[in-house]
């Protein structure tokens, strides 16, 4: 956060603003000018409207110039405190007019920590009229602009205070964001080069209802007989775990022994195995969803109920997605050849509509009995990954941010939030953080339609893409 001290001579109201920063009720005590006790400088979180900062309330440190020298301060106002404060509030006293004390006030400020430039306020103005113009204009002998007129006790000009103090906390958020995010992307992709993530071994879990054709697959990715194959539904009982190499890459492969319609009907040896299931699915990077193409067109539609919830809760771990209609070969011949086309057209679009967390997923078209599509599958298997391990850099994003927002058609403009700046914060799957100015969240439509163009746009087709909304203040 922010820090935000106030500064000015004794008896201005400093605790009093503190106090109705914090939103404390205290007693002032500041007001013994010969109270010798030095006292420590108060903080707190100080909250004016959705504003948020640290504030420093300086009223301490006036015990030791209780003689009415300044100067006197230096000494206590150590250089670690100022070396944290970004922004000070500098009160007068309406009241009284512009005091010389107030001009030493300035120039101690300007000397010791001349990167600041205070808003100046003026104080009990709660009943002061006419000659509030005249000690405005008086105020602007400080040299630090138009003051603003406020009432710490009554609470009067608290939104004016906001009003100043809003860009200027906005743009100290944004520029510190923005400073630490570039640094964090230099590390981020120096620890994580293209070709170390190469050599990261790749999680895949095949998952599907019984008999679609996992241990078919999984032996036709092996190229050996290592796993059991049969008709029975459930013969693959336990969860396979296989390592092979592809393309260089190690490969850790588990067949998820059939687990979906299962889970319902039997609660004996099978539900170990369910638990393998859901274990590996929690471990694995990418999930190959296998469907039956006989299945799909006896059943007129491409996924059951327990193939939706399953995809849909691999994506909802964060896994990437890849669906693969396995027995393609039951339609062959000439009869069949409008429904292959059929298939081939209608299975994508319904995919996606049924899971529309991701987008982008792909979908192959297979005979794991005849090893047909094999290399399709692991390709597709690890541009997912590719896709899942993708960085961004924090100035594309922000660059494709700015065209991006111009494209979409936000609803309801006037009440939606600004994003401010966006970047990725975690790799695996792809997570990003977009920072909004003021207090309301982007609509599920937005959001949806931010996730889209990072898929078209970065290639992030079938991994989850997580977007965090955070308030910049
Ligand atoms: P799992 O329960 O999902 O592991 O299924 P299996 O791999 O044990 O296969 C179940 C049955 O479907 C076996 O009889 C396989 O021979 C058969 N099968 C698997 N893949 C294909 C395929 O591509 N085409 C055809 N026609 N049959 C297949």
């Amino acid at each position: 956060l922010p820090t935000v001290m106030i500064i000015g001579r004794p008896n201005v109201g400093k605790s009093a603003l503190y106090n109705r920063l914090i939103r404390r009720r205290e007693a002032l005590v500041y007001n013994t000018p010969d109270d010798h006790v030095t006292r420590d400088i108060r903080e707190g979180i100080a909250k004016l409207g959705d504003l948020r900062f640290n504030v420093l309330d300086s009223a301490g440190i006036e015990t030791e110039v209780s003689s009415g020298t300044i100067l006197g301060r230096t000494t206590s106002m150590t250089a670690n405190v100022l070396a944290r404060t970004q922004f000070a509030v500098l009160i007068i006293d309406v009241r009284a007019g512009l005091h010389p004390l107030d001009l030493e006030v300035g120039k101690w400020l300007r000397k010791h920590a001349p990167q600041i430039k205070p808003i100046v306020v003026m104080n009990k103005s709660e009943s002061i009229g006419e000659s509030l113009a005249e000690v405005a204009s008086e105020a602007l002998a400080l040299g630090f602009g138009e003051p603003t007129a406020i009432s710490a006790e009554t609470g009067l000009g608290m939104t004016a205070l906001y009003e100043v103090l809003h860009p200027l906390l906005e743009d100290y958020m944004v520029q510190t964001l923005n400073d630490r995010c570039s640094q964090d992307d230099v590390t981020s992709e120096e620890n994580l080069s293209e070709e170390d993530e190469s050599k990261l071994p790749l999680q895949l879990a095949i998952v599907g209802r019984p008999n679609v054709g996992k241990s078919t697959l999984l032996n036709a990715l092996l190229e050996e007989e290592r796993v059991l194959v049969g008709p029975e539904a459930g013969l693959t009982r336990d969860a396979v775990r296989v390592q092979f190499e592809f393309q260089g890459r190690t490969v850790y492969m588990v067949d998820t022994a059939g687990w979906l319609e299962r889970t319902e009907r039997d609660k004996g040896p099978a539900s170990l195995s369910i638990m393998q299931s859901r274990k590996s699915l929690m471990r694995a990077h990418i999930v190959a969803l296998v469907l039956d193409a006989e299945e799909i067109i006896k059943s007129q539609r491409s996924m059951t109920h327990s193939e939706v919830v399953i995809a849909r809760r691999a994506v909802e771990e964060g896994r990437g997605l890849v669906v693969i209609v396995n027995k393609m070969d039951c339609l062959r011949g000439k009869q069949n050849s409008e429904m292959y086309k059929k298939i081939k057209e209608a299975v994508p679009i319904e995919v996606q509509t049924v899971i529309p967390q991701i987008t982008g997923i792909p979908v192959v078209f297979i005979s794991a009995l005849e090893g047909r599509g094999r290399l399709q599958v692991m390709n597709e298997v690890i541009g997912t990954y590719k896709r899942w391990c993708s960085r961004l850099s924090t100035g594309r994003l922000n660059r494709w941010l700015i065209k991006v927002m111009s494209r979409h058609s936000w609803k309801d403009f006037a009440s939606q939030p600004k994003i401010k700046f966006f970047t990725q914060v975690k790799a695996r799957p792809p997570t990003f953080v977009a920072f909004l100015t003021g207090k309301t969240q982007l609509l599920e439509s937005d959001i949806r339609f931010l996730t889209k163009s990072l898929k078209d746009d970065f290639d992030l087709g079938g991994t989850p893409i997580r977007i965090i909304q955070r308030s910049v203040l």
